[in-house]
């Protein structure tokens, strides 16, 4: 066979020769836009001129702080296929975060929607790589700013010209990369080379995983900041999907809107998303969602209620993934096998709602303490290790921090998790969120599930909290749909739960919350709910 780079390159190109009728729509931050893969092409043309123009070389750190949108997604494909890296930043990050991670990966020329701009104002001072910040407005006239050195983006490409030379790159060139926040320290950068891309791209597209395909109209509502939007807007190009970009309005009833105007067949998002989506079509309002396949997702477990109730009352498929940003993310997906379609309802459900199984290129597997295996009976727990050509090898510049995580050529997920007999993972716990009681672990996902059971609550999370006999015991921050505020008693929740869970595991206490806090990707912040109450904050709202 052919010595063939595995590069971005190839993407770029199969969209360019096959999809320029296809359409992309993004929502900007003052109106809707809409154009085709074919002009689309050029402005990436366009952007990989200025990037030269710029001074950005090989190699070199361009950061990306911006929304879902069609700018971001030029960004893509032009920063990687010159050859230099896109390091996409979370805009939900702290301020002395954000100085972190673009200091640290010494980011060169950062492009930023023009909404996003105090946030970079406020630290630019103290940036001490970057030459140039690019504004990306709708308008061409740049806004009053205190950054130093801009440009306008529209202003930059207008100049520019429509072709390219492309060059033909190392497939193990760095394409781009992520940091992800630690729980202690400071955030991780993770490095997704060209090949990893174009194989993580190759399997999240087959069939059994989250198989995109040409006719598929595609709305991350993951962030393009977090884990590469989980690859989708790499794949969606290569495959020609129509791409809905929803840009910031992430509120449950502009992503329905949007469904329902663009004829959305997937979209990728976090399970906060898709239970607050559920949340307005209970209270009644009608969407017609009759073009959706599936929504995927993932970043948390994905409660079996929510799979079930989007099944059964409305008839969306929830499709439910596992990554980390390590992991480029993609590695397990659940797809109910053939000859279990047809399991009992609470059977299938509680199947659809495990992780899934891994992806065809990677290869697991689960240890205990002493690194044995552990066997495949749906029991026994033990933490899940990776490797295949898109983990990570490394943290950027880490070596301690890798040596760590990185052992024997496996990666060390930190996740603990069960595998039954059929190969379905189900995550127990992050290492660190287990709730370790006299000796014996609960899994804080499985008791929140469990809770959110409950007809009259919204969302719940579980935290480990310090006990003098037991060492930790479980306690229960739950949110009431708003018909059942004030409505609801903590006795009524734990006898809820006495028939589901066994009498240990019981939560000590449960309290009642406005909302809970969440992460700069939309998870339970487990973190800050220790911390809130070992301060003594954590009371009932
Ligand atoms: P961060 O570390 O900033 O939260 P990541 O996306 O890298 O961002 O987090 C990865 C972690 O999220 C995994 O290690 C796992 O604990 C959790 N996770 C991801 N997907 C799922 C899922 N489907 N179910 C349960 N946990 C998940």
């Amino acid at each position: 066979m052919m010595e063939y780079p595995l590069t971005l390159k190839n993407l770029l190109e199969r969209n360019r020769l096959l999809f320029a009728k296809k359409e992309v729509f993004s929502r900007l931050h003052t109106k809707d836009f809409r154009y085709t893969y074919g002009d689309y092409q050029k402005r990436v043309r366009q952007l990989a001129n200025v990037l030269k123009e710029l001074g950005v070389g090989p190699g070199d750190r361009v950061g990306t702080l911006a929304w879902n949108n069609h700018r971001h997604l030029e960004l893509y494909f032009a920063i990687p296929c010159t050859g230099a890296v896109m390091h996409t930043l979370n805009l939900r990050l702290f301020p002395e975060q954000l100085i972190y991670v673009i200091n640290h990966a010494e980011d060169k020329v950062i492009f930023v929607d023009v909404d996003l701009l105090p946030l970079l104002e406020g630290i630019s001072g103290q940036l001490k790589t970057v030459r140039h910040y690019v504004i990306m407005t709708d308008e061409d006239k740049l806004p009053d700013t205190r950054l130093p050195s801009v440009h306008s983006y529209e202003e930059l490409l207008k100049g520019a010209p429509e072709t390219y030379d492309f060059p033909d790159l190392d497939e193990w060139s760095p394409a781009a990369m992520c940091y992800t926040t630690a729980t202690t320290g400071n955030p991780k950068g993770v490095v997704y080379t060209h090949r990893g891309l174009f194989l993580h791209s190759m399997a999240c597209a087959s069939a059994d995983m989250m198989g995109l395909r040409e006719e598929d109209v595609v709305m991350p509502v993951v962030p393009m900041f977090h884990a590469n939007a989980w690859g989708s807007p790499f794949v969606a190009v290569w495959v020609g999907s129509k791409l809905v970009l929803p840009g910031r309005r992430l509120d449950p009833k502009s992503l329905l809107e949007l469904i329902e105007q663009e004829r959305v067949t997937v979209s990728l998002g976090v399970p906060t998303i898709w239970m607050g989506l559920l949340q307005v079509l209970e209270s009644g309002a009608k969407y017609d969602l009759s073009s959706v396949r599936c929504f995927i997702v993932g970043g948390s477990a994905a409660p079996e209620i929510m799979i079930k109730t989007f099944k059964e009352k409305y008839g969306l498929h929830i499709q439910h993934a596992y990554g980390m940003t390590e992991t480029t993310p993609l590695v397990t997906l659940t797809r109910i096998k053939s000859y279990l379609k047809d399991l009992p309802a609470d059977q299938y459900y509680r199947l659809a709602a495990k992780q899934g199984v891994i992806a065809p290129g990677l290869e697991m597997k689960v240890v205990d303490d002493s690194g044995r295996e552990v066997p495949w009976d749906g029991k026994t727990m033990g933490e899940l290790c990776l490797r295949g050509p898109w983990i990570a090898r490394e943290y950027y510049k880490e070596p301690e921090r890798s040596a760590e995580a990185i052992k024997d050529g496996w990666l060390h997920t930190g996740d603990i998790v069960t595998v039954d007999e059929e190969g379905y993972i189900l995550i127990m716990d992050r290492a660190k969120d287990l709730v370790k009681s006299g000796g014996e672990w609960i899994s804080s996902v499985d008791l929140e599930n469990t809770i959110m059971a409950h007809p009259a609550v919204a969302e719940a999370t579980v935290i480990g909290i310090p006990h003098e006999k037991w060492q930790e015991r479980p306690l229960a921050c739950v949110v009431l749909k708003d018909a059942y505020k004030g409505k609801v008693s903590k006795e009524e929740i734990l006898d809820f739960l006495r028939d589901k869970v066994a009498k240990w595991w019981l939560p000590d206490d449960v309290i009642f919350m406005e909302a809970i806090p969440k992460t700069s990707v939309g998870k339970f912040n487990k973190k800050q709910l220790r911390q809130m109450y070992a301060e003594g904050k954590l009371t009932a709202q």
